[in-house]
């Protein structure tokens, strides 16, 4: 038997197990470094697979690895599982409607990340009890992907040092290789601080911290254009000073986002953002402290690694999607604007763009080489500069549907969801497989890895 078939078995006989995980991750949305149910979920369920578990690995209450298998060569299998503030919305609606007002919701998909994951290493290891496949699978528990970096305080632990290659998936709209990088992001709070005073009966004895953010995000605004245009800076006003108009406010702080392809690009624009807090706290009279809260790496491509997951992704057959998954697919698409769905097939080739056009659902895959990933970040990206990494994208939405968003929490835990997330599974799986059983891959993937590292530091 051909091994995408053996390993389509292998997860479709476990599919409902599979399925059943990643709804209760979905109905129990918990953000960063709160993962606590999810995480236990999973680690429950790798325990029932007979893999060993280690819970709070570097320091990180739901961060975890579960081992099956020992000795060369090590494969790790990235889950995540976090959700974002906010987003809270019922499943299969295509209008938004919130379970909780105000509540967290699954919005990256991160409850099919996680299953999808865990489908990936149980079907290495059910492979292996099977073939006598000598090896180690790890899958490693990730939190807080959205905010902190679960990976960058385990890839800085040392956690993935003996590991030979690691292989992860994202949730997505078009089935492809996501060989593209991401871009480096550098997560800094500013703290300034001033003095209160009465606003309209002695306004010139306060120095107005609050002043000093808005001078400070004005320069930053005047800084775009002399920065490379692929860079992105954002901001939110995390402490205003109070909401008191006849105070001076004395507190105010600002956490910015400042990304650039590379980690270098990203601290120099860090650098430059500094000398304009350090201004508008001279022009304010107040005083200014900052914190880089987490850096996140950008992600190390490999065409190596990339062709043999292609591989696996051209063999292994696309999902069947029936009349309810169309209808429902439709439904989200009207929800969309022609802009967001048009911004989906951007990064396509004219022949499959041509395809996918009027389709509500990708029902083929992307040739190697497009780039389908927006260029936000991930903190795969740090797993990526200490091991060789490649990541696969599934169909688990209609085609447009943008990421954060309500349309993403609502298809999260319907079926055209879970045939994306077991179709993931069964590429990591099949991908893992090829590598373990040809050394030679590893060998030319690390090779071109540390070619790739120079330069970027
Ligand atoms: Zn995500």
């Amino acid at each position: 038997m051909e091994l995408h078939t053996f390993i389509s078995d292998l997860i479709e006989q476990k599919r409902d197990k599979i399925i059943e995980l990643s709804d209760k991750i979905w109905e129990s949305p918990e953000v960063s470094f709160q993962e606590y149910k999810s995480s236990e979920y999973i680690c429950n369920s790798l325990e029932a697979e007979g893999f060993r578990v280690e819970r709070e690995v570097a320091g990180l209450q739901t961060g975890f690895i579960g081992s099956y298998g020992s000795g060369k060569p090590i494969i790790a299998i990235l889950g995540e599982f976090d959700a974002l503030t906010g987003l809270s919305q019922k499943k299969g609606v295509a209008e938004n409607d919130p379970v909780v007002v105000g509540g967290h919701g699954h919005g990256c998909g991160h409850n099919l990340l996680g299953a999808g994951a865990f489908a990936a290493a149980v079907a290495i290891k059910d492979y292996m009890e099977q073939t006598g496949l000598q090896g180690t699978v790890r899958y490693y528990g990730c939190p807080a992907e959205e905010y902190g970096g679960g990976k960058i305080l385990m890839a800085s632990a040392g956690l993935f040092d003996d590991v030979d290659i690691a292989l992860s998936w994202h949730p997505s709209t078009i089935p492809s290789i996501w060989n593209v990088s991401s871009l480096a992001n550098y997560c800094v709070t500013f703290k300034f601080n001033g003095t209160s005073a009465h606003a309209a009966a002695a306004p010139h004895l306060g120095r107005s911290a609050l002043d000093a953010v808005e001078l400070m995000n004005v320069g930053v605004n005047y800084l775009r254009e002399h920065i490379i245009s692929e860079a992105r800076v954002h901001y939110a006003i995390t402490n205003t000073g109070g909401i008191s108009p006849n105070v001076v406010q004395p507190h105010a702080e600002v956490i910015y986002f400042i990304r650039a392809p590379k980690k270098r690009q990203a601290k120099d624009i860090l650098e430059r953002v500094l000398n304009i807090a350090k201004g508008a706290a001279m022009m304010t009279g107040t005083t200014m402290d900052y914190t880089i809260e987490g850096v996140v790496s950008n992600l190390i491509p490999n065409t190596t690694l990339a062709n043999v997951m292609y591989k696996s992704l051209s063999a292994v057959e696309v999902p069947a999607y029936d009349a309810f998954d169309y209808q429902f697919a439709k439904e989200i698409r009207d929800s969309l604007s022609p802009e967001e769905i048009s911004a989906d097939l951007a990064g396509l080739d004219k022949e499959t763009s041509m395809k996918l056009k009027d389709n509500v659902i990708a029902d083929v895959v992307a040739p190697l080489g497009n780039s389908v990933m927006l260029s936000g970040s991930t903190d795969v990206g740090d797993v990526s500069w200490v091991v060789p990494t490649m990541q696969c994208l599934t169909a688990c939405w209609a085609l447009g549907t943008p990421l954060h968003t309500w349309q993403v929490v609502s298809q999260g835990a319907m079926p055209i969801a879970h045939k994306g997330m077991l179709h993931a599974g069964k590429v990591i799986a099949c991908t893992a497989i090829e590598i373990m059983q040809n050394p030679d891959i590893i060998e030319k993937a690390k090779s071109e890895w540390k070619d790739r590292l120079i330069g970027e530091q």
